[in-house]
């Protein structure tokens, strides 16, 4: 597969060189709702969820409330119901879309929703139900086919943005992070992400297929993965267009399909330490995406915090820039997901009213098919240069076969073979750019064309319908007033009864709203609260550890040398500091000549100065010794009967004075040293503590001979007990 990179185009999104404008527009907002699942109507979930899809609205019910409490009613661009099919979805939404990235506008399509409401269902389907990313494939290069004078080029990339790191899927190495920049030419872009050229329908699904795998290489839990990490797969397609001033122009349109991490809350507080950088890491892109999208719509905001997260950063355009954007909020119908499904509609309520200012890309600076176009050039005039060269060889009298003799036996192989290298490569490079009705094989005819062009009127008739539908709800209340004509002042009375009561429920829907949204903000700043006391503990250790433990010398040094580098969002040394190879701080110290020992310069120099900082300990924390924990336990003297006392008070005297029957205790059998020998319990132990007074007379008993025979159980001189 051809791979664009090559020939050394980097991967921007949002192109600065756009000329033609148009108005703005807002960014569209549908919500489709999936069907109950086997195992939520198992499990006799109920159904929260009511939507009206010719008018665009979509109601849903807080379960376990009384019937009459007034369900929350939304209304968008278009919903879609659990009855809906991606077809219906790719024709109304994504087909205008990707017509109008065709014509060099860059459009983004974001798939939003809590994990397992159909995210990757609407943008990847399956092989019986294709969602978007395959559609719009089909889309693509259908209209390429259909073109007439124009020439193409199609590229695609594939990343993933996991825990703020960004992952190239069409690389190689996997293990690779990717980072973005800026030029102010094209815009933000990520730093050397792959993109491979398709001249296909079959090319571009291998790429999506490669991605797919590698997305799942070193993730153990996939569905945990995917709904933790976004999944952009971005479609770029140039193509030459006559300008009003005759001059061929290059167009660029940019098709980014996102599939974002699911939108459920993740538990930021009570955990700890890497889990909790991690936990804050995960949604920071999803909850950066709502702030963008709250500054820009509250009208206040003088700032947009793009710069946030890496989604937001990379996705500039879609929000509030050049692009057109969709954005899809993917519900769940069952009773269970109410917190989480009122959170999305919401979330898209807020989108809906986000202005982008759709532009063309014209002639940008980055335009792979201007490279292409240039190199076809380039090749085509080295291969006349070559044919020339050859002509006037062949003109100035040597004719071939001389040639071959008296010249150097190598010239004419080299000749034909970089000829025909040449032509390869022109070949190649050609095929890339794709032509209408020459490359692509599957021509679609008339009348399929037609068909698609009717089909075209009639979604535009059913969104026209839908728009009014919308807009006569709106006037029926306003003018409600005017239609009456009251034949009698209690009938009057009675028509004013009834729109107040409707307008107090609106009243009451609007102040439960308000009440249900300042208790989550309230829930989400206690939950920010926390995780800032959180951090502040963390930092108040590392500051007592490097006040403690770091010289002061060496902090300021250190300090003096980064920078914060707003582009990669971290500390750096700063360049001057840094070796070529970026590796050391500052120059190691030489070391002194003629020292008895090895000696660097600065410990000659501190030497001299009398700092003596090789040992200093003053910045040890002050901290009390600590004592190991006791391995040893106090003496009690164990239990004795009154029998034992006496033989052991007995055993304390001296040996002349014990009076022990000797001939009653049996005599030990091998004694080993050290070793004590289980007997029948009726003998004590050797008691350390006495033994030591009577250490030599023990010995000496030890040595003695068997006296007393087989019957002998103890040293008699310890004066243990008989049986
Ligand atoms: P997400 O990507 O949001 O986590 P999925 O796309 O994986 O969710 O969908 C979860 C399940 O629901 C899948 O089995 C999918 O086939 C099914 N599903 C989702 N949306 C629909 C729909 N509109 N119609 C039928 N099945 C759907
Ligand atoms: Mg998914």
């Amino acid at each position: 597969m051809p791979k664009s990179s090559e020939f050394g185009s980097q991967l921007s999104i949002g192109s600065n060189s756009s000329k033609s404008s148009n108005k703005s527009e807002s960014v569209k907002v549908i919500v489709r709702c999936r069907p109950m699942s086997d195992k939520e109507v198992k499990d006799g979930h109920k159904q929260i969820i009511d939507m009206y899809c010719d008018r665009g609205v979509i109601q849903i019910h807080k379960p376990n409330v009384s019937e009459e409490e007034v369900p929350k009613s939304f209304t968008f661009d278009a919903v879609y119901d659990w009855n809906s099919n991606q077809n219906d979805l790719y024709e109304e939404i994504f087909r205008p879309l990707v017509d109008s990235v065709l014509e060099g506008f860059n459009g983004t399509v974001f798939a939003y929703g809590q994990t397992g409401t159909g995210k990757t269902y609407t943008m990847e389907g399956d092989p019986q139900r294709p969602g978007v990313i395959p559609n719009s494939f089909e889309q693509i290069f259908n209209c390429i086919a259909r073109s007439q004078n124009q020439q193409y080029l199609v590229r695609s990339s594939y990343l993933e943005i996991y825990q703020e790191e960004i992952r190239d899927l069409l690389a190689k190495d996997q293990s690779v992070r990717f980072e973005l920049k800026e030029r102010p030419d094209i815009g933000v872009y990520v730093k050397d992400l792959s993109s491979f050229v398709c001249k296909s329908i079959k090319e571009i699904e291998h790429v999506m297929t490669c991605g797919h795998q590698n997305r799942s290489v070193g993730a153990t839990n996939m569905n945990e993965h995917s709904s933790r990490s976004h999944a952009i797969f971005i479609i770029t397609i140039e193509h030459t267009e006559e300008g009003i001033d005759g001059q061929n122009h290059i167009r660029v349109g940019k098709l980014n399909l996102v599939d974002l991490a699911g939108s459920e809350r993740q538990a930021k507080t009570g955990t700890v330490g890497q889990r909790q950088k991690e936990a804050i890491k995960i949604n920071l892109s999803l909850s950066a995406l709502g702030n963008v999208i709250s500054s820009l719509v509250d009208g206040k905001s003088t700032h947009i915090p793009y710069r946030d997260s890496k989604l937001t950063r990379l996705l500039q355009d879609s929000l509030g820039g050049n692009a057109k954007t969709v954005m899809v909020a993917n519900i769940g119908p069952a009773s269970y997901n109410y917190e989480e499904t009122l959170t999305t509609l919401r979330y898209a309520n807020r989108a809906k009213n986000i202005k982008n200012n759709p532009r063309v890309n014209e002639d940008p600076k980055d335009a792979l098919l201007k490279e292409f176009q240039s190199e076809i050039v380039r090749l085509k005039q080295q291969l006349l240069d070559r044919r020339k060269q050859k002509e006037n060889r062949l003109s100035n009298g040597i004719n071939i076969e001389e040639q071959v003799i008296h010249e150097s036996k190598e010239i004419q192989p080299i000749d034909t073979e970089a000829v025909e290298k040449l032509q390869t490569k022109i070949k190649a490079m050609e095929s890339k750019l794709l032509v209408g009705g020459k490359n692509i094989v599957d021509h679609t005819n008339e009348q399929q064309i037609q068909l698609e062009i009717k089909n075209k009127e009639l979604i535009e008739q059913k969104k026209r319908e839908r728009q009014m539908l919308q807009k006569l709800e709106e006037q029926e209340e306003s003018t409600f007033e005017y239609r009456e004509t009251f034949t009698s002042l209690q009938q009057e009375v009675e028509i004013k009864r009834r729109k107040l009561k409707k307008l107090v429920s609106k009243l009451q829907s609007v102040k439960t709203e308000i009440m249900d949204v300042q208790e989550s903000n309230a829930r989400e700043r206690r939950e920010l609260e926390q995780m800032q006391n959180d951090l502040m503990k963390e930092l108040k250790l590392k500051y007592i550890i490097i006040d403690n433990f770091i010289p002061i010398e060496e902090k300021n040094k250190l300090l003096s040398h980064i920078v914060f580098d707003e582009e990669e969002d971290d500390w750096k040394i700063k360049k001057s500091c840094n070796n070529t190879d970026g590796s050391y701080l500052c120059k190691r110290p030489n070391s002194c000549f003629a020292f008895r020992y090895p000696t660097s310069e600065f410990a000659r120099m501190a030497q001299e100065v009398g700092s003596g900082l090789r040992y200093r300990c003053e910045n040890i924390m002050d901290c009390e010794l600590e004592l190991s924990s006791r391995m040893t336990k106090d003496y009690t003297a164990p239990r004795l009967s009154p029998r034992v006392r006496a033989a052991l008070e007995n055993a304390l005297k001296r040996e002349d004075d014990i009076d022990v029957e000797i001939s009653s205790i049996p005599a030990p059998t091998s004694r080993k040293k050290g070793k004590k020998k289980e007997t029948n319990g009726n003998v004590l132990r050797p008691l350390t503590a006495f033994k030591i007074s009577n250490r030599n007379e023990s010995r000496n008993l030890s040595e003695r001979p068997d006296t007393a025979g087989a019957n002998q159980s103890y040293p008699t001189a310890r004066g243990l007990i008989r049986k």
